[in-house]
Order: structure tokens, then sequence, then C-alpha cells
């Protein structure tokens, strides 16, 4: 079974935001009103997080590009009290929005702030309306939602080798994000395969995880900046 997971070189980001508004985009994320995100409301199931460092000469800020980590072992499945997130056979983190209650564990589970809270119904501009994709279910108020490293491509790459009678290990499938980095700074397949681009890569001296003493596992790996020494 593959194992999906993704690496964001953080030598090659260059913080542009082109990932967030193509996830925006593809995933009929809400746009949310100033006065919602000033309470910390608005959805954006990835995120440019911004990382102060000191260095001998002052402070250094980095960017990092934060979505689900579709971790292997996901604190946020363990506390949902009715099984409404859970991960599918694919190893990806999975939200059954009719079953949600909202109650929000699962959101404080997550060491990474992945999750959110839909606090309103979601709303967009009267001439956006016919641009929503349709192969992704609008999220009602009152439940939670997050990456799903772009399942709905996945299920559509498997029907199409289906349909052309390919190998099931050679699919297209890389999530919006992934597709749009414009300094191809995201990579994106899978980590069994000791011979693809993520798996070499996640080997790589620069290769860390966040939080990784808290034994989530996460499956997005970042690779450290390329320090200039001048
Ligand atoms: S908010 Fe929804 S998915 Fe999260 S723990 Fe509660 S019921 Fe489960
Ligand atoms: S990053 Fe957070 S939401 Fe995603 S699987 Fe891990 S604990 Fe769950």
């Amino acid at each position: 079974m593959t194992r999906w997971g993704m690496v964001i070189d953080l030598d090659r980001c260059t913080a542009c935001g082109a990932c967030v508004v193509a996830c925006k985009i593809e995933n009929n994320v809400p746009f949310s009103s100033p006065d919602e995100a000033s309470k910390g409301r608005a959805i954006s199931w990835m995120e440019i997080i911004s990382v102060k460092e000191k260095e001998s000469n002052g402070f250094k800020i980095s960017f990092l590009p934060r979505l689900c980590f579709h971790c292997e072992n996901p604190p946020c499945i363990r506390v949902c009290p009715v099984g409404a997130t859970y991960k599918n056979k694919e190893g990806l983190v999975t939200q059954i929005y009719p079953r949600c209650i909202g109650c929000r564990y699962c959101a404080n589970a997550c060491p990474y702030t992945a999750k959110y809270f839909n606090w309103y119904e979601p709303e967009w501009p009267e001439d956006m309306k016919k641009s929503l994709n349709p192969d992704v279910s609008i999220r009602t108020k009152g439940v939670i939602e997050k990456c799903t490293f772009c399942y709905h491509r996945l299920v559509k790459a498997k029907e199409k080798a289906r349909v052309e009678n390919k190998d099931l290990n050679n699919i297209e499938y890389v999530p919006a994000c992934v597709e749009i980095c414009p300094s191809n700074a995201m990579y994106f397949g899978d980590l069994d395969d000791p011979l693809s681009e993520v798996a070499i890569l996640s080997r790589s001296e620069r290769a860390f995880r966040l939080l990784e003493e808290l034994g989530t596992e996460p499956k997005v790996i970042y690779l450290k900046e390329i320090k200039n020494e001048r």
C-alpha cells in the first residue's frame, strides 16, 4: 500500500502564498470577513507560518507552509467521541462531516493547529459561486474541516487508471498546492518507495519533522534552509 507523504524544501519556499490560494480554490474553502478573521475564525487548510529565529547578529524570520500532516499516529482521531475523524485505507486522516457534532476535541488535540471549526455557514461572492469545485463537498456551520491531501484527486486518478487499464502504482496524483508551487519547493509521493523523490529527500541530512518528540509521526517532512555563511 502506498504511504502518501510530502516534503517541503524551506530553502526553495519564498512564502509567495500560491499554495494557500490554490488550496482554497481547489477545496472550496470559504472566505471570512475581516471581523471573523480578527476573532481567529478564518479557515485556511494551508497556512504560511512565520518563525522568528535568534542569530548571532540579530533575528531572522523564516516561513513554513503548514497543512495537516496526516500523522501516522494522529492524536486528533483518538479523542473524537463519534468516530467522525479516522485514518482511511490510504492512510490519510479524513473527516466525515455529517457525523461531526462540533465538539472541537480534535482541533484541540492537534498539536499543529491544522483543524478548523466552521463558526458560520460558508459564503462566497455571487460571481465566485460558479467556480466552486464540484468534486469537493461544502462544509456547513458547526463541523470541523482540514486538509485532505486533495483526496478527491486520488479518487479521480484511480478511476482514470482503472478506465485506462493502467498500473495503480503509476497513477498521477498530486495535491493542488504541490502542483501550483512556482518554486518547486513541494514534493509528493510514496514514502515507502525507497526510490521515490519524497523517500530520497526524507532521508536527507536536512530533513526534519515538526514536534517529532510527540510521537505523532507526521507524513509532511521539511528540509532545512541552507545557511548562507557570508
Ligand atoms: S469536532 Fe467533530 S471530528 Fe472533531 S472530535 Fe468533535 S465530533 Fe469528532
Ligand atoms: S496534523 Fe493534526 S489534524 Fe492532521 S493528522 Fe496530525 S493531529 Fe490530526
